[in-house]
C-alpha cells in the first residue's frame, strides 16, 4: 500500500489509534528483542527478565536491567517516532498504545502514550506501590546490587512488565477503551504475537463501521510514516 493511500486511510478513519511494537525502534538501533540479533538471543528471558528470576536473585535481574536501561536512554526517538508525533498534533492520531519500554514516543513528543509493558522511566515497589525514577534507581545502583524503596526499604521492581507478570491494569484498560473507540486501529512494528496486546485490534475491529481492518507495516516504519505526513501535506 503507497503512503498516500494510507494516509487517505487515517483520514477517513478517525478517530484513529497507533499501536506500535519493537519494529517501530529497530531505526533508533534498538533490535527487535526477539529477532536473531535481539537481546533475547544473548540471554535467557527467564533468567533475567521473569517476576521468577525477580523474586529468586533480584541482583542478577537489576545487573541485566541497568545496563539496559543504560543502552535504550542512548537511544534517540527516530523519524517514525516524530511522524506519529506530528500526526497527533495534527489531530490525525487519538493516541499511541505501544508494547515498548524505551519512551521514544514520549521523548519524540507524543503526548498520549499508553506503554502496557511499562517502561524504563521508573522503577516500582510492589509492597507499597512506590515509584521512583530511573535517575534516582541508577543513583542506587552505584553503590548497591539492588535499588530499595524509599518508602518501605523493599527491593524495587523495574519499571518494565517481566514474564510471568500481568500488564498493568490501568494503561491496558485505557488501550481496550482507546481501541474500541477507534475507526482504525494502525499496527506499526509490531507482529501481535504477545497477548492480551495482541487482542487490541479485534476490539477496534469489532466497532469499526466504515474502512475498518488491521495495516501492519513491518519494515522501513520511519520512512512510511515520514511519506504519508507528507502525504496529508
Ligand atoms: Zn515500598
Amino acid at each position: 500500500m503507497s503512503a498516500a493511500a494510507l494516509a487517505a486511510l487515517i483520514r477517513d478513519g478517525q478517530p484513529c489509534v497507533v499501536l506500535t511494537g519493537a519494529g517501530v525502534s529497530t531505526e533508533s538501533g534498538i533490535p527487535d528483542f526477539r529477532s536473531d540479533t535481539g537481546i533475547w538471543a544473548e540471554v535467557d528471558p527467564f533468567e533475567v527478565a521473569s517476576l521468577r528470576a525477580f523474586r529468586r536473585d533480584p541482583a542478577r535481574v537489576w545487573g541485566f536491567y541497568r545496563q539496559r536501561i543504560g543502552v535504550l536512554r542512548e537511544a534517540e526517538p527516530n523519524a517514525a517516532h516524530r511522524a506519529l508525533a506530528e500526526l497527533e498534533v495534527r489531530g490525525l492520531i487519538e493516541g499511541v498504545v505501544t508494547q515498548n519500554i524505551d519512551t521514544l514516543h514520549s521523548r519524540a513528543g507524543s503526548k498520549s502514550v499508553l506503554e502496557v509493558h511499562g517502561s524504563i522511566r521508573s522503577a516500582e515497589c510492589l509492597r507499597c506501590l512506590w515509584t521512583e525514577p530511573s535517575d534516582a534507581v541508577l543513583a542506587q545502583l552505584e553503590v548497591s546490587p539492588v535499588p530499595a524503596c524509599p518508602q518501605c526499604g523493599e527491593i524495587l521492581k523495574p519499571g518494565v512488565v517481566l514474564f510471568g507478570e500481568l500488564l498493568p491494569a490501568g494503561p491496558m484498560e485505557q488501550a481496550t477503551q482507546l481501541a474500541r473507540g477507534a475507526r482504525l486501529l494502525l499496527v506499526v512494528g509490531s507482529s501481535l504475537e504477545v497477548w492480551p496486546v495482541a487482542g487490541l485490534p479485534l476490539e477496534a475491529q469489532a466497532f469499526a463501521v466504515v474502512n475498518r481492518g488491521l495495516l501492519k507495516i513491518d519494515a522501513g516504519a520511519g520512512e512510511m510514516l515520514s511519506a504519508i505526513v507528507d502525504a496529508l501535506g
